[in-house]
């Protein structure tokens, strides 16, 4: 899978995003507040991404609609 532009791979759940903004927005939860080791920050799970409306393309990277992705009949 080539990752040009502004495609990106997930290094922490694997996912392909078609945009960077996709991406920005399946990492969920908060960083890590001053003084704690670490925060809640997360990936969005593929069924709450779906339950979003988000799909993959035909070439599998997410997509969040419009004209990358045209809903089945
Ligand atoms: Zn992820």
């Amino acid at each position: 899978m080539n990752i040009t532009g502004s495609r990106c791979q997930c290094t922490a759940c694997g996912e392909h995003f078609n945009r960077v903004s996709t991406f920005d927005r399946h990492r969920i939860g908060n960083y890590a507040a001053p003084g704690e080791w670490s925060g809640n920050r997360g990936c969005m799970t593929v069924e709450e991404m779906t339950a979003k409306g988000w799909r993959t393309n035909a070439t599998g990277w997410w997509v969040t609609g419009g004209s990358f992705w045209k809903p089945q009949p």
